[in-house]
């Protein structure tokens, strides 16, 4: 298949139903007690909702949401150390759209510029180069964050600035590598996830490999799989029958994007730029052993963090929220006590409220109507 309509061809959505269908009787899960399937990527779970994917399968199997939106795992003291920096004098703060309405305790970055603060949106991490180049008696200050999908664009962008000797350049490194958040998930209590659905852009840098520890040590189901209808779906027989065989693997739905062995170019410019470095804390997952994301000894010179000397921040939730929950797949987004009440998108308590690809906006953008009593 080359083209998206024959991803969403309905009379291949048909046939994968009834072959789900067929399968899902062959196993012992019910209604009561359904198959967990987690999708590790938020772009997995606006899909789910967008194509109505929850509703067209059967009860036996259950979609739970993962930690795989960067910004939804950002935890609110982050927020502070970016208006922190953001308010510096000769300071220009750069950042991607999605994390502007995240709340810090101060507030957010959108609020924080709109009390005159040069914060800027950047569309590319080259764009803050640009402004680095084109003002250099200003200081201007890159908030880079993301899972491995972004860890390319962020570190070619630091090697060209050092190229370039920049001095005017500095990166607040927010990074978070998938497998110690899998690894921490997986040893989490009440955890109840009986496979993965891999994520499809993330695999394109890394590759197969690193997710086997979940089939090997864990005895789950990996599916790689694409963002259209017949990709998740095909991914849920695949996962059926990896079950039904008792064989669990590591397989990749996604071959017309995802290379087994990842994107080796990718992977060395990561490795040069990046090194994983100490605990971070993560909101929902809490402090994630070996998870800090660090610029390398060579590429330090351009750590904000060190530059400016931040402050750490570490804040507790409001007891009522339920983002980490959410986070870990204990909780669905309705089951938040503050959900469409007191966080919306207007006015949003937890990152997953405002990020495209956080859990919490999929329901409120697809089930609003079913969910607000
Ligand atoms: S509704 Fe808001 S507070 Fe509740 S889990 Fe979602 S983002 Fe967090």
């Amino acid at each position: 298949m080359q083209f998206i309509d024959e991803f969403r061809d309905p009379n291949a959505v048909k046939l994968l139903l009834n072959k789900i269908n067929a399968l899902v009787k062959q196993t012992q899960f019910t209604q009561d007690s359904p198959l967990n399937i987690m999708e590790v990527c938020g772009g997995h779970t606006h899909a789910i909702f967008k194509f109505g994917l929850d509703r067209l399968l059967p009860p036996e199997i259950n979609f739970i949401h993962g930690p795989g939106c960067p910004v939804c795992v950002l935890p609110m003291g982050r927020i502070d150390t970016c208006i922190d920096i953001a308010k510096l004098p000769d300071v220009i703060f750069c950042t991607f759209g999605d994390a502007m309405r995240v709340p810090g305790q101060q507030g957010s970055l959108l609020a924080t510029r709109g009390q005159g603060y040069d914060i800027r949106i950047i569309y590319s991490p080259l764009d803050a180069l640009t402004l680095a180049k084109r003002n250099p008696q200003k200081q201007i200050v890159l908030f880079g964050l993301g899972f491995e999908t972004t860890m390319p664009g962020i570190a070619l962008t630091i090697q060209q600035a050092k190229q370039q000797q920049l001095t005017n350049f500095s990166l607040l490194c927010q990074h978070i590598s998938i497998i110690p958040t899998l690894k921490a998930l997986l040893t989490l209590p009440n955890i109840k996830i009986d496979a993965f659905l891999g994520p499809g852009h993330l695999s394109m840098i890394i590759g197969v490999k690193p997710y086997q520890f979940i089939s090997e040590n864990y005895a789950k189901p990996v599916v790689i799989s694409g963002f259209e209808p017949v990709d998740m779906l095909q991914s849920v027989v695949m996962i059926l029958m990896q079950l039904i065989r008792q064989q669990y693997l590591v397989e990749n739905q996604y071959r017309r994007i995802v290379a087994d062995q990842g994107n080796l170019l990718a992977q060395a410019v990561i490795k040069q730029v990046f090194t994983l470095q100490g605990n971070d804390e993560w909101r929902g997952l809490g402090e994630i052993l070996g998870s800090g994301v660090r610029l390398s000894k060579e590429y330090q010179e351009f750590d904000a963090e060190l530059r400016f000397n931040t402050k750490h921040y570490s804040h507790q939730d409001d007891p009522n929220a339920r983002c980490g929950d959410v986070l870990t797949g204990r909780s669905k987004p309705i089951n938040c006590p503050l959900f469409g009440k007191k966080c919306t998108p207007q006015s949003a308590y937890g990152a997953l409220m405002v990020s495209s690809e956080g859990a919490c906006a999929a329901y409120y953008q697809y089930r609003q109507g079913d969910l607000i009593c």
